[in-house]
């Protein structure tokens, strides 16, 4: 049926694609796309060619009208790079400009790496802040940490890899030092978790560029460190003595 068709799509692993993803993209009439280049490979990977309209920040404002014009009788389906769209990715105006002109609007749900990185850190997940990537200029970011400093959640960052430390830096030095996750690849052949205090992942990362994409987490504050490996052993082998 015509309408909008938001399509989350893998943030690494092409075998995340969804079969109502992939239903999605060969049904559509059009689909919105980021890069034309990552799109056509993730078509081929199932074995479907459809016509590609590009719709980034640069062109968005001239391209969203002719989009929601074909909305009214035909299905386009909006993708990004990777992961959902919207999410750090365009598309909010054309779901808003849709609502807005009666057309019908749908979410085939997906990977994100937000969501995938809370789930990989090991800290509170009852509430959580998503920031998104912060200003890479040291300025306007400490005062973009300092603005979310008292905030009583699990904190989720995009960042890159050559501005990871310093990142890592300027939020211990605006939050203290909060136990983290540095979740990198997620879904890829080189996934890494790395877990510890601000001030140990920032040692960590301070003279090694990592490669690759990268979600920060960091815990609200006054959350306890987990538990070492001798705590850790120590429970068990109450349990065991317990059980024998
Ligand atoms: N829309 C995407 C989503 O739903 O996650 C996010 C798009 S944003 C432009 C790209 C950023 O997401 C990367 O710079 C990185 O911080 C994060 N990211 C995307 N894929 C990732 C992965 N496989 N592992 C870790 N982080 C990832």
């Amino acid at each position: 049926p015509p309408g909008l068709y938001i399509v989350a799509t893998p943030i690494g692993n092409l075998s995340d694609l969804s079969p109502r993803a992939a239903a999605t993209l060969s049904a559509a009439d059009v689909i919105a796309v980021e890069d034309s280049r990552v799109t056509a490979k993730l078509l081929g990977h199932i074995g479907v060619k459809r016509p590609m309209v590009p719709y980034h920040d640069h062109n968005a404002d001239r391209v969203r009208p002719e989009l929601l014009a074909r909305m009214r009788d035909g299905a386009v389906a909006l993708v990004s790079d990777a992961g959902t769209p919207l999410i750090s990715d365009p598309g909010y105006k054309l779901v808003r400009d849709a609502r807005a002109a009666g057309i019908a609007v749908t979410t085939i749900p997906g990977p994100s790496a937000v969501i995938s990185a809370l789930t990989l850190a090991g800290l509170p997940t009852d509430r959580f802040l998503f920031l998104g990537f912060l200003p890479p200029k040291g300025g306007p970011r400490a005062t973009a940490i300092s603005e979310i400093a008292g905030v009583r959640a699990t904190l989720v960052l995009y960042e890159s890899g050559p501005r990871l430390a310093a990142a890592l830096e300027a939020l211990h030095a605006g939050l203290g030092d909060r136990e983290a996750a540095v979740a990198r690849e997620i879904s890829k052949k080189f996934e890494e978790t790395v877990t510890g205090t601000l001030s140990e992942l920032a040692a960590r990362y301070a003279d090694s560029r990592p490669k690759g994409e990268i979600v920060i987490v960091v815990a609200p504050p006054g959350v306890p460190a987990a538990a070492g490996e001798e705590e850790i052993d120590a429970a068990l082998r109450a349990a065991m003595a317990r059980l024998s």
